[in-house]
Parts: structure tokens; C-alpha cells; sequence
């Protein structure tokens, strides 16, 4: 063999079924090798008492761009990724919907040097356009967000327009990402708040319940399985749901469950202290310890299959301008979603397979981006994530490279740490700090024709 590109040596490598000290040999941007063995290289990186994740997959992040770049761009929120979480992203945007090819291709065009990580992008399911599936599938969408109540201004499905998207993407193996809340439930409920004169901050709470987010799950698990589509639950926000997907899935619903790290940490009753900056949807649920150690349970033993961010940034001047009804739903994450990982490993909630397993492997292998992304291993692109596990830190407005400029865990004690992120073998973060360029790279979805 020819002389490698990069040879990273000495560190532990994970993978969803065990870890080993071994060299990972670079050429071209894959890795070529994977041993003790490795031979001569013209650069090596010395990873002795580092661990080597897979390059993080995060495929739920908003970025706004093109829309509302006051509160996202490509450019700062691929830099978040490269930082904290790893090399590939799948974006979708509300204020700026995919929903014709050529949306996708203008898209594509716009974003094209504005990238740090490599990415995918999804399209926005719409009511009445299911005859668009086919040919945005064709067209290399990652996947299709759909709603079950109207929010951000996107049209909720009710179960009828669900059941033909469902059928639209069944029938080309597209698979969507469904947000679970009952569109009938949380309207009414926001009426009755609204005719009360309801403005406190407790007011999420009531518009939406845990009711809302079971009965738009469970009716759109019915659905997954009856049309034979493949669907992710987003967010799903306490066990009672995650439960009940796992049951669909028992059933032969193809489906996964993404879980997001606001439903593990963050508090229910935050939302009193914190007001808007705790107004996201489905909003926290978990109220005591055992609640937060259920939900990494169902992490660990792989009923909630993945990790997402969710990614939606505003700033803090954006999140107090307004009132509990009309700031913008979502909280920034890329910055915060692989060290909460790495401590959930410290505190013993999961093992370091688990984060390359929920982190990469799977969100990899169901939007179609696995074996190229997700894994460490021979063939595939030389994404690399090295992780000193004994450094611990403090989460700090300061450090936060999104636009969001701020963190919903501020204060919060970390240990392991990012040190080097490795994007097809380039160098594209380093302590905190990402690299110059926009190298990233456009993934078309698994459905695309050339
Ligand atoms: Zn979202």
C-alpha cells in the first residue's frame, strides 16, 4: 500500500459492539485501515488515551438558512456541529419548506461553500402534495417532516392526509419524521387558554399536554404500520410514548423513536422560572431523577432508537421579546448534544457504544447515509470524533458558537470532551474551536436518481 494521508494512532475505537485500541489509517478521506499494523503516513495524530467515536449524525437540526438567519446560518451552525457534535447534519427549515425539486435545487445551489459538516436535507411534507413524494424522494430528500398540528406556520395532517402522505412514501420507500402533537387537543386547549387570558409561563403546559403527544403517536404509529411506511416519532418526550411506539413496532410497524436531550435534563417545571427560554414543543416532562434515569433506560436498551438535537436556535433578545404565545417554539442543542452524551456516559447512564450506536449508527442507517456515515471502519468516509474522557468542563453562554449565543444547560458540569473533529480526514474542529473552510458536502437521500 502507498504511503496513508493520516494515520491516527494509539486510541480506542468505538463501535455499537465494543471498542479496541487500534490505528485508523486515512487516504483519499476513507478509512483504508484499521489495525496495528498500519503503515508509513505522511501525517499521524497520536490519539493515546483518546476515544474515536464516529463522526456524530445529527438528523434534526433547523439552521434556518435560507429564512431567518438572524437566529441561524449554515455557516455558525455547521461550526457548532463540528465543534460538539461530529460531521454530518440533515437540516429542514420551517420559515423556508422543501416542497417541489425545485425548491430542493435552489436550496441546494444556495447552500452550496456554506457548509463545515457534510449534509443532508429534508423535505416538508404538505397537506394535498402528497403527489409531490415521488419526485422530491427522486430528488435525494433525506426525508419528510410532517405534522400532526399546525405549528411554525407548516399545515397540520389530520389522520386522512397522514394516511396518503404515508401511502405516497410507502410506495417509493421514503421514510418521514413525524412531530406527535393532536392538532384537535392543542387547538382547543389553546382557545379555553386564550379566552381565559392565560399569559404566565405554566400556560405551555396546558396547551400542550402529554394527552396531545400519545394520541397523535399512536395514531400515527397505526398508520406507519397499516401503510407499511417507515416513520421516526420526533422528540418523543416521556416513556408513555416511547412505550408506545416500541409496542407498534412489536406489531411490525417500522418505526423508530428520536429522543432529544431536552427530555432527559431539562425539568417540567422549569418552564415557571424560565418562561420562554423553556418554550419548546413537546415541552420538558421529566419531573424527578427516576424520570430522567427511565428515559436514558429506554435509550440504553434501544427503545428510543436515536439521538437528535432539534435543533431551532433563537437568541435570548428574541426569546424575551415577546410573550409565552408568541416567541418562537425551540432551543439551540449542537453546541450542548454530544457533551451531555459524553456525561451521560460519565454518570453511568450509557456506555460509549451507546453514543455511537443512538449518535451515528442508527440515525446513519434510517435516512439511508450508513455505511458511508455512522461507522469507523473500513469504506467508510474517515469521520472521526476524538474524545478526551477525563476532561471535564463547565457549559457557558461564552462557548456557544450558534447564533442562539446561549444554552438551556448553563452552568452544568461536563466531563469528556471533544478535542478533534475529523470530516473525511480533514481536521475541521479543534478544543472548541472549528477550522477555517466550508468544505461540507451535500448527501443526497437513499432514495436519489442520478
Ligand atoms: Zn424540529
Amino acid at each position: 500500500m502507498s504511503e496513508l494521508d493520516l494515520l491516527v494512532r494509539g486510541g480506542t475505537v468505538v463501535t455499537p459492539v465494543g471498542r479496541r485500541r487500534l490505528d485508523v489509517g486515512v487516504q483519499d478521506g476513507v478509512v483504508v485501515t484499521l489495525g496495528s499494523e498500519a503503515p508509513s503516513s505522511r501525517r499521524t495524530v497520536d490519539a493515546r488515551g483518546l476515544v474515536i467515536l464516529p463522526g456524530g449524525v445529527d438528523t434534526h437540526v433547523h439552521l434556518m438558512d435560507p429564512g431567518s438567519t438572524e437566529r441561524e446560518d449554515f455557516p455558525t451552525g455547521t461550526a457548532a456541529a463540528a465543534v460538539a457534535v461530529g460531521t454530518t447534519v440533515v437540516e429542514h427549515s420551517h420559515g423556508s419548506p422543501v416542497r417541489s425539486t425545485d425548491d430542493l435545487a435552489d436550496k441546494r445551489s444556495y447552500l452550496s461553500g456554506r457548509s463545515r459538516v457534510d449534509y443532508g436535507l429534508a423535505a416538508h411534507a404538505w397537506p394535498g402534495r402528497a403527489a409531490d413524494v415521488e419526485r422530491l424522494w427522486a430528488a435525494g430528500v433525506s426525508f419528510f417532516k410532517v405534522f400532526t398540528c399546525t405549528t411554525h406556520g407548516v399545515p397540520g395532517h389530520d389522520a386522512a392526509a397522514l394516511r396518503t402522505h404515508l401511502r405516497a412514501t410507502a410506495d417509493v420507500g421514503a421514510v418521514s419524521l413525524v412531530h406527535c402533537e393532536d392538532e384537535s387537543i392543542t387547538g382547543s386547549a389553546e382557545e379555553l387558554l386564550r379566552s381565559e387570558g392565560r399569559r404566565d409561563a405554566g400556560l405551555l403546559l396546558d396547551w400542550r399536554d402529554r394527552d396531545a403527544e400519545v394520541v397523535a403517536a399512536g395514531v400515527t404509529a397505526l398508520l406507519v404500520r397499516r401503510t407499511g411506511a417507515r416513520a421516526t416519532v420526533a422528540h418523543v418526550s416521556h416513556p408513555e410514548v416511547a412505550d408506545l411506539v416500541a409496542r407498534e413496532r412489536s406489531a411490525g410497524a417500522r418505526l423508530t423513536a428520536e429522543g432529544c436531550p431536552q427530555y432527559f435534563l431539562l425539568r417540567e417545571d422549569e418552564v415557571h422560572e424560565h418562561g420562554a427560554l423553556r418554550k419548546f414543543t413537546p415541552p420538558a416532562r421529566a419531573r424527578t431523577d427516576d424520570d430522567e434515569a427511565r428515559m436514558w433506560r429506554l435509550l440504553r436498551d434501544g427503545v428510543l432508537t436515536h439521538i437528535s438535537t432539534d435543533h431551532a436556535p433563537s437568541t435570548l433578545e428574541q426569546k424575551r421579546a415577546g410573550d409565552m404565545w408568541n416567541v418562537h417554539f425551540g432551543l439551540p442543542g449542537l453546541d450542548s448534544t454530544m457533551p451531555l452524551l459524553l456525561d451521560a456516559v460519565a454518570r453511568g447512564h450509557l456506555a460509549y457504544e451507546d453514543v455511537a450506536r443512538v449518535y451515528a449508527e442508527v440515525p446513519a442507517r434510517t435516512y439511508g447515509l450508513w455505511p458511508r456515515k455512522g461507522r469507523v471502519g473500513v469504506g467508510a468516509d474517515a469521520d472521526l470524533v476524538l474524545v478526551d474522557p477525563t476532561a471535564t468542563r463547565v457549559l457557558r453562554n461564552e462557548d456557544v458558537l450558534s447564533k442562539a449565543g446561549w444554552t438551556p444547560y448553563l452552568g452544568r458540569r461536563v466531563s469528556g470532551r471533544v478535542v478533534q473533529t475529523y470530516l473525511r480526514g480533514e481536521l475541521v474542529a479543534e478544543e472548541g474551536t472549528p477550522a477555517p473552510g466550508t468544505g461540507g458536502r451535500f448527501l443526497p437521500g437513499p432514495g436519489a436518481r442520478p
